[in-house]
């Protein structure tokens, strides 16, 4: 977020300095999965199409960053397939193909939610996985996490209007005067994006009294990479909260667990062995493939689940950006551009859903 956020002001020419408590990219953002999955096509709403128009303008930012930096980031339409275990499952799925139609659409282009008997590729998934057929969709996407946070890293070190410190960290925060310690030292700011992760909550609180519950907290999630002899091409499987994802170079992504309560936020443990036994199951090519890494980290969870994005009510040269939980990399160029915007008083042409503001947050933080 915070990446992409340094991206949208340098284009803008706004002197801005990037400052990291650690290595740039090395917080949740530095993963492994990367999937890029759509809300339903059902009960269209202003979030999901917020979240649509993000999904869609994401291939040409990409395609620009990747132009710009001469680096990939992994990135591919390569849809996605849900297995229909149940016959209720695929009556359900039937019925939304025409609200895929009516609501998936932008311009000339038109994605599709297609209801299969059986999977549209061989060699992936296990055709029993899906004994009532499977959900083909094409909006579904997947980028190589660090690929993508290397992209953007490289396009900002070659900036003009951006300073990076890396091993800085913010350590306070006066909104009203509009001073930081940034590594030990002061510094002054005009706006001061806080996009620090699922620690972005406890800064933000710090500045707002009268809470009853946080403005959010850490999910720990855990995957793993696999090396498997497979087409990139292949779209991504998603069945119960288990994510098997493909991408280049025959690498296999495999997620993702939820954990509100963990001790220690970087370990890996039984329940990613329990999700890669999984993945095996359905996925024949990956049952003799080695695990070539083991990852976890924190995802930003904002007390409403929306992101949290947006001026804060008391501090207004403080601005949210975080809180993206599990469809951040869908989403962060935009949520990054909002934020530049606001912090310009410039219009975007777009704006985020009322949802996602930070005040909305504060909102239900304090009943
Ligand atoms: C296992 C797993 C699988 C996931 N899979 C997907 C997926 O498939 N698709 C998807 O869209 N999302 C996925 N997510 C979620 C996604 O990774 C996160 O939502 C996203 O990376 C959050 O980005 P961020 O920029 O808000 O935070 P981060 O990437 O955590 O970045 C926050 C940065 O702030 C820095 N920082 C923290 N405190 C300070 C401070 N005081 N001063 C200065 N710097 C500070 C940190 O060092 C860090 O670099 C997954 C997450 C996990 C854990």
């Amino acid at each position: 977020m915070g990446l992409w956020a340094a991206v949208h002001a340098e284009r803008r020419g706004i002197d801005t300095i990037l400052a990291d408590a650690g290595q740039l990219g090395g917080g949740a953002s530095g993963g492994l999965l990367g999937a890029l999955m759509p809300h339903m096509p059902d009960r269209w709403s202003e979030k999901k199409q917020f979240q649509f128009d993000a999904l869609v303008s994401l291939e040409a930012e990409i395609a620009r960053l990747e132009a710009e930096t001469g680096l990939s980031a992994g990135y591919r339409r390569s849809g996605r397939l849900i297995p229909l275990p149940k016959p209720h499952l695929s009556k359900i799925a039937r019925g939304h193909c025409e609200d895929a139609e009516r609501h998936w659409c932008a311009g000339e282009r038109r994605f599709q939610w297609h209801v299969l008997d059986s999977p549209p590729v061989n060699g992936w998934i296990e055709p029993s996985a899906g004994e009532s057929g499977f959900v083909h969709d094409t909006l579904a996407a997947r980028v190589a996490p660090r690929s993508l946070t290397a992209a953007l890293i490289a396009f900002l070190r070659q900036a003009e209007h951006v300073r990076i410190q890396e091993h800085a960290a913010v350590t306070g925060v006066d909104p009203d005067r509009g001073t930081a310690v940034i590594g030990g030292e002061t510094i002054a700011f005009r706006h001061c994006v806080v996009s620090a992760g699922h620690q972005s909550f406890p800064l933000l609180q710090q500045l707002t009294p009268g809470l009853k519950r946080p403005l959010g907290q850490p999910v720990k999630g855990q995957a793993a990479l696999l090396k498997a002899d497979i087409d990139p091409a292949l779209p991504t499987i998603f069945l119960d909260g288990l994510y098997v994802v493909a991408h280049e170079g025959g690498h296999v992504a495999i997620g993702s667990t939820s954990e509100n309560r963990f001790d220690d936020p970087t370990s890996t443990d039984a329940q990613l062995d329990a999700l890669i036994t999984a993945a095996r199951e359905i996925v024949p090519a990956l049952r003799d493939a080695p695990v070539v890494e083991r990852w976890a980290g924190l995802r930003p969870k904002a007390i409403d689940r929306d992101p949290m994005i947006g001026r804060h009510p008391d501090h207004p040269r403080l601005i949210a950006l975080t809180g993206g939980f599990k469809v951040s990399f869908g989403l962060a160029h935009r949520l990054a551009e909002a934020a530049i915007c606001i912090a310009g008083d410039t219009d975007c042409g777009f704006l985020p859903p009322e949802s996602f503001a930070i005040s909305s947050h504060i909102a239900a933080a304090s009943r």
